[in-house]
């Protein structure tokens, strides 16, 4: 049996063994020699943690208001009928009053709702007019560029 005694006695007595084996005799008898032994390397962490997420629902669009239908001019003023440009067509805000004098293809039920110029929506009271922008005709005008809309 191995002692710690017997060793201490028997050491110097070993040829040179190297370190090692000094190390390994030391070892038997349940020392460490921390210069030799390699130091045990920390508990790896573990690796992060993947938390499955769920997506995040998407949040309801924001409701837009309502889109203009095309031609819409609302906030608009009337066209004035002293305005030149509406004078130089015989513009009138109201057909029946049109001077069919001066514009004898005015025909009774010609008005602004029935042109295909008009741009208000369908029995709107006004719209927009492509040759009045930035103001509404009434639906119940008339100018002598008045078109007959197509059925
Ligand atoms: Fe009215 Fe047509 Fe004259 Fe425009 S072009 S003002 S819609 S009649």
């Amino acid at each position: 049996m191995t002692t710690r005694r017997h060793l201490i006695k028997i050491i110097p007595a070993l040829p040179l063994a190297g370190l090692a084996g000094t190390a390994g005799l030391l070892a038997a008898c349940g020392k460490k020699e921390a210069s030799v032994a390699p130091a045990a390397a920390p508990p790896a962490s573990p690796p992060p943690q993947v938390v499955a997420t769920t997506p995040e629902p998407a949040a309801p669009a924001t409701p837009s208001p309502p889109a203009a239908p095309p031609g819409a001019t609302a906030g608009l003023s009337l066209m004035d009928e002293k305005d030149p440009s509406a004078a130089a067509l015989g513009y009138v805000n109201d057909a029946t009053k049109a001077d069919k004098a001066k514009y004898p293809k005015y025909a009774d039920g010609q008005n602004c709702s029935n042109c295909a110029l008009y741009q208000g929506a369908a029995g709107s009271a006004q719209g927009g007019c492509p040759l009045y922008p930035g103001k509404n005709v009434a639906a119940v005008a008339w100018c002598s560029a008045y078109a007959k809309k197509a059925a």
